[in-house]
């Protein structure tokens, strides 16, 4: 008889940062991974966010839960402090954080101030070298970091403007970290989501509009779904995806293997 490929993180322990409701995309993540088993700890940025937390995981309370701003190093240096002292060591990380001033977002790329710019890629690049770097005596033989990434780090998206320039440094990042600590058996990708609405995704100008574009371009027709982008990422954190470093892997419909965005006529 044929056994099922089931995703066991039962003994494993996890964090998933950057979640600030039901709808975040760690938190699908984070929901997969509580499903399998794993232990998990959650870290947000503001204090206003604590009760949220409390509330998603409710069914397990104790879950560890930190505030954490990624441009406060002390912040998640005494975070990661304390789960050393919890856990001793940790199995998995998700890093769901990204941030572009509005001002950013609404005008030309060309007109970018450095101010803004530079913190666009400290929260949504940096942060994860950070993040590695100070996690790194935590992480087990074989931990696995996954980050999620969009489309616009690889080609122009009109208005996504900085945040295109942060994707990309991401990508690099993860590439370069999958090669430092692929050395010790930790892997590092990233999961490209096509656009899912959440409140991060509601920021961006336009992004209604991108939303429908997906669905009419992408081979599958339609967009995808909060589930799918939390398979994959749970995928890519589990034994199954063991020899799948430095990666960034689309979960987009297919959207992104069209190479211009035309639909063909019907007749
Ligand atoms: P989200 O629910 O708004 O999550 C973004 C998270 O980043 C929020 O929890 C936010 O906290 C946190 N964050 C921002 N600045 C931070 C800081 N300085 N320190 C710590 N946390 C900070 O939206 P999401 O769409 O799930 O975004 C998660 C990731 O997926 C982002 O990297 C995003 O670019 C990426 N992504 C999203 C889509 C999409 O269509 N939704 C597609 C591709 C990739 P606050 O709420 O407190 O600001």
């Amino acid at each position: 008889m044929r056994s099922m490929l089931n995703i066991d993180f039962n003994g494993r322990k996890a964090l998933v940062m950057g979640v600030t409701n039901k709808y975040s995309l760690g938190w699908a993540i984070a929901d997969k991974l509580r499903q399998a088993g794993a232990e998990m700890a959650f870290s947000y940025q503001g204090e206003r966010l604590q009760r949220t937390l409390e509330k998603l995981t409710a069914d397990d309370p104790g879950t560890p839960l930190y505030a954490c701003d990624v441009t406060d190093e002390d912040q998640l240096r005494a975070m990661l402090a304390d789960l050393g002292e919890r856990w001793g060591s940790i199995d998995a990380i998700v890093h769901a954080i990204g941030f572009a001033p509005r001002t950013a977002m609404e005008g030309r790329y060309i007109e970018t101030t450095k101010e803004d710019w530079l913190m666009a890629l400290q929260v949504s690049a940096y942060s994860l070298l950070a993040v590695a770097r100070e996690a790194e005596s935590l992480l087990s033989q074989d931990a696995s970091l996954v980050t999620l990434t969009y489309y616009a780090a690889e080609k122009v998206v009109p208005k996504y403007n900085v945040m295109g320039i942060a994707k990309s440094a991401l990508e690099g990042t993860v590439r370069y970290l999958a090669y430092e600590l692929g050395k010790h058996g930790v892997r590092v990708n990233a999961v490209s989501a096509g656009p899912v609405k959440t409140v991060a995704a509601r920021s961006i100008p336009g992004f209604n509009r991108m939303h429908e574009a997906y669905s009419a371009v992408a081979p599958l027709g339609r967009g995808v779904s909060h589930d799918e982008v939390g398979n994959l990422g749970a995928f890519l954190l589990s034994p199954l995806a063991s020899g799948i470093t430095g990666e960034v892997v689309y979960v987009d419909a297919g959207y992104h293997v069209m190479g211009m965005d035309l639909v063909e006529d019907e007749a």
